[in-house]
């Protein structure tokens, strides 16, 4: 069976390896078919194509694009995009533009909690203010000595409700999944189980992610429980959804699974990759 992962992070988002590095942890952790797809950004796409060519490592271009949808931040993945595509480039452009300054809020907030100079202090962290993340503001905070690892510090202060967390406007459905198509590829829901939506609302979503024409949704993923495998594995097969699987891996320190290193998809699920000729 193929060992296919199709979602990481590189650090051109919030990920702390360089592309190529990625390619060859991939590679080592056996892994068949690997995507790299940062939150919004698809400038670690030539060179981890060409690291994982140079190692016989079949590669997907992928992104991962941050929509708003009934108020809650949900992530979208696009899978074999042509990353020149100029109608993506423009859209994930627009979607980045609002992370610097959104970086300012959360930085005024966690000042107002006693956390001073936090926006230089995540800024270190990232490769450019365009995408800067909540995670780097974590592993500042984890420097500070403040909390251990960079899942307490969202506990405490990152995550919704938490004192540094700002509500921010992201990209729409209908357009993450038209900036993907028109790139030539395939639309996929990240970690469906992880947004705290009713069960009206996921099925809300998910209904008009695939009036869109959407086509995928990740079933074994990093933020899943062995449980939710099998929930979204049915979830999948009620939409007709072609399912996905992929680790998230961000950082050894950071990340539940490591490339490669999820249990396979559960049987009967049509994938994602069923028609790339990866075999
Ligand atoms: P942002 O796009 O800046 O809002 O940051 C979202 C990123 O924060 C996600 O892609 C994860 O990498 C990270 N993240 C979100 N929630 C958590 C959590 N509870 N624990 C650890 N990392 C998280
Ligand atoms: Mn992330
Ligand atoms: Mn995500
Ligand atoms: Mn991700």
């Amino acid at each position: 069976m193929l060992n296919v992962d199709l979602h990481c992070h590189s650090h051109f988002s919030d990920g702390v390896f360089a592309p190529a590095e990625l390619a060859v942890r991939a590679h080592s952790k056996n892994v068949d078919v690997w995507a790299l797809t940062d939150h919004d950004e698809i400038g670690g796409i030539p060179e981890a194509r060409k690291a994982a060519t140079d190692i016989g490592l079949k590669f997907i271009a992928g992104v991962e694009i941050s929509i708003t949808w009934a108020n809650k931040t949900v992530h979208i993945v696009g899978l074999n995009i042509d990353e020149n595509c100029a109608e993506l480039r423009q859209g994930l452009a627009s979607v980045k533009s609002g992370r610097s300054n959104r970086g300012q809020e959360i930085a005024a907030e966690l000042a107002k909690v006693g956390i001073a100079g936090a926006y230089e202090g995540a800024v270190k962290y990232a490769d450019h203010p365009a995408s800067l993340s909540r995670t780097h503001f974590a592993r500042y905070i984890v420097e500070l000595g403040l909390h251990d690892n960079v899942g307490d510090v969202f506990r405490h202060y990152l995550a919704e409700g938490k004192p540094g967390f700002v509500p921010h406007r992201w990209g729409t459905l209908a357009n993450a999944v038209k900036w993907i198509h028109a790139a030539g590829g395939r639309a996929v829901v990240a970690h469906p189980g992880r947004y705290d939506f009713t069960q009206l609302a996921l099925d809300a979503m998910l209904d008009e992610f695939c009036s869109l024409g959407g086509e995928g949704i990740e079933v074994v993923t990093g933020s899943h429980t062995p449980d939710q495998y099998q929930e979204f594995a049915k979830v999948a097969q009620h939409y007709g959804l072609l399912a996905s699987r992929g680790s998230d891996f961000h950082g050894p320190d950071e990340s539940n699974y490591d490339l490669g290193s999820l249990p396979p998809l559960p049987a009967g699920l049509k994938t994602i990759w069923h028609d790339w000729h990866v075999d």
